[in-house]
């Protein structure tokens, strides 16, 4: 899997969802002041959110599986001057990490797993995320017609990942921008903001 995901960042051209700055979504969350603290964004590819969390004053860290997108990440923290930290590591299983965050960043990371790797994840997000800690998730939507990209994601689906230690408190119409494929150049979206409960 992480062979399939490093061969993304390391084609000639870049995957469609790497456009080299944030989701408008996620700018939005930054300029509203919510994206503090100490800040994980799961699954960051080459690391423009934990990039933008960073610029905001956060305490950012970003992890994804695929080498080749950390080292890309590092680069451009270089480059940009910002203080954020990027690691190799499994999303599906964080609590090893032994690290605690009081806000995470999911930017098309949900979407990618199967239903049976969807507990796994939600629970390793719980693992890191303290109690009363904000998780802002951006998926595909079932909104989104036709057959390209990751797999669809219903409001439901959603609600039933996060149904058990959380409390889902919206789930909004958006859209995430992307590369230019099939003639598009953005795609509809749920954002959904989930509050992880005192246990
Ligand atoms: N958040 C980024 C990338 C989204 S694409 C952005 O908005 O641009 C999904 C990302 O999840 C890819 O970078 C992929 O490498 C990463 N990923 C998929 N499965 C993973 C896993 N088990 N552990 C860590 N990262 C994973």
């Amino acid at each position: 899997m992480t062979e399939f995901w490093d061969a993304a960042y390391t084609a000639e051209a870049p995957p469609p969802w790497d456009i080299g700055r944030p989701q408008p979504a996620f700018i939005r969350l930054a300029e509203a002041g919510l994206l503090t603290g100490a800040v994980l964004d799961v699954g960051c590819g080459t690391g423009e959110h934990a990039l933008l969390a960073a610029a905001h004053g956060a305490e950012a860290t970003g992890i994804d599986a695929a080498p080749a997108a950390i080292e890309r990440a590092r680069a451009k923290a270089a480059q940009r001057d910002l203080p954020a930290r990027f690691e190799v590591a499994d999303v599906l299983d964080l609590g090893v990490l032994d690290l605690e965050f009081d806000t995470i960043i999911d930017s098309g990371v949900f979407h990618v797993f199967s239903d049976e790797d969807r507990p796994r994840y939600v629970a390793s997000l719980a693992a890191v995320l303290r109690p009363g800690g904000t998780c802002y998730l951006m998926c595909f939507s079932d909104r989104e017609p036709g057959e390209w990209g990751p797999r669809r994601v219903s409001q439901d689906e959603l609600r039933a990942a996060f149904s058990d230690g959380w409390r889902v408190d919206s789930i909004v119409a958006d859209s995430f921008d992307v590369n230019p494929i099939e003639g598009k150049t953005r795609v509809e979206a749920w954002l959904a903001t989930i509050r992880r409960l005192p246990r």
